[in-house]
């Protein structure tokens, strides 16, 4: 059950990841949340360091979607400024929309990684997909009112993950 929820990685922030981390895990496609990991929660425009780190991760032939539950029209406007196909009004951890995800990439599951900020959304999705799931830092403590309270949860669980040694 926790091993379900727990992510193969943990960050503070997607910039601190090379092309190289990706690589040499054989990782060719990269799923990425919107909200509180691209940019910060209920915004549109994406910081300078994160747009160059997406550009650096792309001409490192790694394969980028956007992945986000928001309405298509937020996801759409970043998706079009980095340059990199979306799928919006996801429902994760449903697994349509990951397969939707993995179907633009173009690659499998196991040489797919997911970024994202929430632990009942992407990783727990991500995980029920077979792919590569990194946990990030949200960018700001602002977010949905619902999405608050399901923290409190995930405080819970990572309290677990850290007593089983479990969480990288
Ligand atoms: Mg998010």
């Amino acid at each position: 059950m926790w091993k379900r929820l727990s992510p193969r990685a943990t960050i503070n922030t997607p910039c601190e990841l090379t092309p190289g981390f990706f690589l040499r895990r054989g990782l060719r496609g990269l799923i990425i949340d919107l909200d509180n990991t691209l940019v910060p929660w209920g915004e549109d425009k994406i910081g300078c360091r994160m747009r160059d780190w997406v550009q650096e991760i792309k001409d490192a032939g790694i394969k980028v979607c956007i992945l986000s539950n928001a309405l298509e029209h937020r996801v759409r406007a970043v998706g079009e400024s980095l340059g990199v196909p979306w799928v919006s009004r996801a429902v994760k951890p449903r697994k349509s929309p990951f397969r939707q995800a993995l179907k633009i990439l173009g690659t499998a599951p196991r040489e797919t990684a997911v970024i994202g900020d929430q632990i009942f959304t992407d990783i727990w999705g991500g995980n029920r997909m077979g792919l590569y799931t990194i946990w990030t830092t949200p960018l700001s403590t602002k977010e949905l009112f619902s999405t608050k309270a399901v923290r409190r949860l995930e405080r819970l669980v990572v309290k677990k993950f850290r007593e089983k040694g479990i969480l990288p």
